[in-house]
């Protein structure tokens, strides 16, 4: 009878495994399904981005977050469909091309130390952590900061370190910075942002009118610390708030 419970026991185990396993190898499938749809995309907007594809390095670490972990549950069975999604408070997760097309505009080094304003969930970080030495996030919706440093916690990105505040402002302690990139849409420039990146750094910002269209604008800062910007694409992100 002993015997019989043990066994029982070991099936069960077995079957959760298995079921686990099953379930991971599914994601995986669709993660390269979407990292797929983002070399279309690249080759599709090619005239915009100077070149047809997202680099390799990019691409390989896009193939490796979980995004599945990053979204609420109920949306995790559309975690790699190539669309924004929602994250609660009326905040999105950006869709796959766009983080891999800033991420990559950023021309991260593993050297570098990136700013992000708008940690939201966490992934935009998460695929930073993976190509730079140190990822500072700023998040001003005090649970999803909270949420997203849990999540980014748990799943080993010892690298990104997180704050819960405005980011208009920057982090002036961590500063200055390789890159920064900006996640959330505002009318302008933040000037501290452009004091707190490095000379020969770049900044990405999607810029433009609240619950409008944005152009995604790629900063960049010369040796001499002069600005030049540039239109990428347009695009839809949530507004920047706070106080500015
Ligand atoms: N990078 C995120 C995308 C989040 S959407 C991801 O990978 O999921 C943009 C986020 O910017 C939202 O969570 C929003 O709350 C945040 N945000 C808006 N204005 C902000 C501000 N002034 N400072 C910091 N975060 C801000």
């Amino acid at each position: 009878m002993k015997l019989l419970r043990i066994f029982l026991l070991f099936f069960c185990l077995l079957a959760v495994y298995a079921a686990e396993a099953a379930d991971t190898s599914e994601y995986a499938r669709q993660r390269q399904g979407m990292v797929d749809e983002i070399a279309a995309d690249a080759r599709r907007l090619v005239r915009h981005i100077d070149k047809d594809s997202v680099s390799d390095h990019v691409m390989q670490v896009m193939g490796t977050v979980p995004r599945h972990l990053f979204v609420p549950a109920e949306q995790r069975r559309y975690a790699y469909e190539n669309r924004p999604l929602p994250i609660g408070y009326g905040q999105t997760i950006s869709q796959p091309y766009i983080v891999a097309l800033m991420t990559d505009l950023l021309q991260p080094r593993p050297d570098h130390k990136v700013l992000e304003i708008g940690t939201g969930s966490g992934y935009q970080a998460a695929v930073l952590s993976g190509l730079v030495d140190q990822v500072y996030s700023i998040e001003i919706i005090s649970e999803l900061g909270q949420r997203s440093t849990q999540t980014l916690k748990e799943l080993g990105y010892d690298n990104v370190t997180t704050r819960v505040a405005d980011g208009y402002d920057g982090w002036p302690e961590q500063a200055p910075f390789d890159s920064i990139i900006v996640t959330a849409g505002i009318s302008h420039i933040p000037p501290p942002l452009i004091r707190q990146l490095k000379n020969g750094g770049t900044m990405v910002i999607p810029v433009g009118t609240r619950f409008q269209t944005q152009q995604l604008t790629l900063v960049n800062k010369d040796h001499t610390g002069a600005i030049s910007t540039r239109q990428i694409i347009p695009v839809i992100f949530v507004p920047f708030t706070g106080g500015h």
